[in-house]
């Protein structure tokens, strides 16, 4: 890794239309994101959606990426990526159904949160399906301004969740 490129995390979601290999196949584009390579993905995680429309289980994994893009510019790659899979926005249905969602969980040390973007990712304590499969891509890792990540996996709210081979 050269001193200019950062290490990141980046959460991967899906649960419409074979959700499972939606994430297999988001893989590569990831990697083909400019001035950026795929290091490293977590197993695949099967999860109960959390919202009130009923929907089918989520598959999450975390992915690790180096970069030499800044925050928003890598955000709005990932949101171009999302487009190319035909994900549906909906201002009325806040957590409904998607093909892809991927969020930045972490960038690097960089604590940073404005309108369009929060780091490190402002819902990531509260979310097994990230705090596991971040684990087991980068071991122990001391999250900026939260603590450790085993730390945080204690103290997580409870949620069904299962690694998939
Ligand atoms: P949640 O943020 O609770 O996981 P979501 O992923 O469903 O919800 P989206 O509709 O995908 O939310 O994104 C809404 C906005 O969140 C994006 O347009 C983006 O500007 C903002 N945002 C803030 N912090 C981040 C981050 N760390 N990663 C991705 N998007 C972020
Ligand atoms: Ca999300
Ligand atoms: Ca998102």
């Amino acid at each position: 890794m050269h001193n200019n490129e950062i290490k990141v995390f980046i959460g991967i979601g899906s649960n419409m239309a074979d959700p499972q290999q939606q994430v297999i196949d988001v893989l590569p584009h990831l990697d083909q994101i400019r001035e950026s390579q795929l290091v490293s993905h977590s197993s695949l995680y099967q999860s109960a959606a959390v919202s009130d429309i009923p929907q089918e289980d989520y598959i999450n994994a975390v992915a690790c990426l180096t970069t030499k893009l800044q925050p928003m510019e890598l955000l709005l790659e990932l949101q171009s990526i999302e487009y190319a899979f035909y994900r549906q926005r909906s201002d009325e249905l806040k957590w409904a159904p998607r093909t892809m969602d991927l969020d930045i969980i972490l960038f690097g040390n960089i604590q940073q949160n404005d309108s369009h973007l929060c780091i490190p990712h402002a819902e990531m304590q509260n979310r097994l399906f990230v705090l596991q499969p971040l684990q087991e891509v980068s071991g122990d890792l001391y999250i900026p301004g939260l603590g450790s990540i085993s730390y945080l996996i204690k103290q997580a709210p409870a949620l069904r969740i299962k690694r998939l081979d």
